[in-house]
């Protein structure tokens, strides 16, 4: 029989986000166990080909059971084309990711600056620079924030800062808080840009102390999501998408252009329309960075074209994502 103590009528407290975080999935056969798909074990690649396989459990949940080329499936799932060495693909494609680690703060583009928050993600998308530079642990814990401060602090043409990483949300509030006490005497810097997957793979990041913090932030805040498929969508992203568009926030999204993952019309189009229906509107669609390991993903530049293309015919101007490829050296990102 059920009593109605007063604890019973407490709402339940959501699992904490961290606790998630360390039970996500870690071992590609157990991934396959959980979607169906144990007798493809025999077709990993050893030690997951040097990058290891990181999926929070409800990113898991969203993949359909059996489809061995579920989308969702197929950005963590180490595969044996991963090995192979592809011309042009190189460990450090965009030239900077030494320089990124050393100095924490990237200001290569005009009125921006990137710092790099976190070295860590709550997944690991093999498809990702981030494969052969899973960095440390915390960029910020070695004192780089004082540092990136003070350069924010001396130049007054920088008015956005953009939290990057690996994923900044990776990092806990009360860390959150000691950034965000640090710019509070840089009236220059009007506006907080966060570059992050959590909200996508573990919703459950976007909690309350998180929005206390955000939204008190006297500054403009916009939130870039990175989501490459409309199936990455559930109730629980729906709720946190919302939650920081509640808080104030602009919500973006930026995709990358993956082979089998999303190259086709009817899946970008569904992706924009899947966006716009959790508040959130396309920016950017990234032609792969040429990472070894990864060559199996790239799409041509005259295929993304016409995919875009395609687009639009069929979707409104603001459910068009602008298609870009990262150079090094550029001062912007290059359209295609
Ligand atoms: C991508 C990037 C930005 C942001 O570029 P936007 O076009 O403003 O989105 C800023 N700084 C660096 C170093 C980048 O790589
Ligand atoms: S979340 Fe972003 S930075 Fe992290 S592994 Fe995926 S693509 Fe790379």
């Amino acid at each position: 029989m059920i009593t109605a103590s007063p604890a019973a009528r407490l709402l339940p407290t959501a699992p904490d986000w961290r606790e998630l975080w360390r039970a996500s999935i870690t071992d590609a056969g157990e991934l396959l166990r959980s979607v169906g798909l144990e007798h493809l074990a025999g077709r990993l690649p050893p030690a997951d080909a040097g990058f290891a396989l990181r999926v929070p459990r409800g990113f898991a949940a969203r993949m359909r059971p059996g489809d061995a080329s579920d989308p969702l499936l197929l950005q963590v799932l180490p595969q044996l084309a991963e090995l192979e060495q592809a011309p042009g693909y190189l460990i450090d494609p965009v030239g900077d990711l030494a320089a990124r680690e050393a100095q924490g703060l990237l200001h290569k583009y005009e009125g921006r600056a990137l710092l790099i928050a976190s070295g860590s993600c709550a997944v690991n998308c093999r498809y990702c620079f981030r494969r052969h530079f899973p960095y440390g642990e915390e960029m910020a814990a070695a004192g780089q924030w004082r540092k990136a401060l003070e350069h924010l602090r001396q130049d007054a043409s920088i008015t956005e800062l953009i939290l990057s990483g690996g994923d900044p949300l990776s990092l806990a509030t009360p860390k959150l808080e000691e950034l965000s006490r640090g710019l509070a005497g840089i009236p220059h810097v009007t506006r907080l840009r966060i570059h992050t997957r959590l909200p996508v793979v573990l919703p459950e990041r976007i909690d309350d102390a998180f929005l206390a913090w955000f939204a008190a932030l006297p500054l403009q805040k916009v939130v870039v999501l990175h989501a490459n498929h409309a199936n990455e969508f559930d109730a629980a992203v729906d709720a946190a998408c919302r939650r920081l568009r509640e808080a104030g926030a602009t919500v973006l999204n930026q995709s990358v252009l993956l082979k089998q993952i999303n190259d086709d019309a009817d899946t970008l189009v569904k992706l924009s329309e899947r966006l716009f229906a959790a508040g959130v509107l396309p920016y950017y669609l990234h032609q792969l960075d040429r990472v070894q390991g990864a060559a199996h993903f790239e799409v041509d530049d005259a295929r993304a074209l016409a995919l875009v293309e395609a687009m639009r015919g069929r979707l409104p101007g603001y459910l068009v994502p602008k298609l870009v490829r990262e150079v090094g050296g550029d001062a912007s990102k290059r359209p295609v």
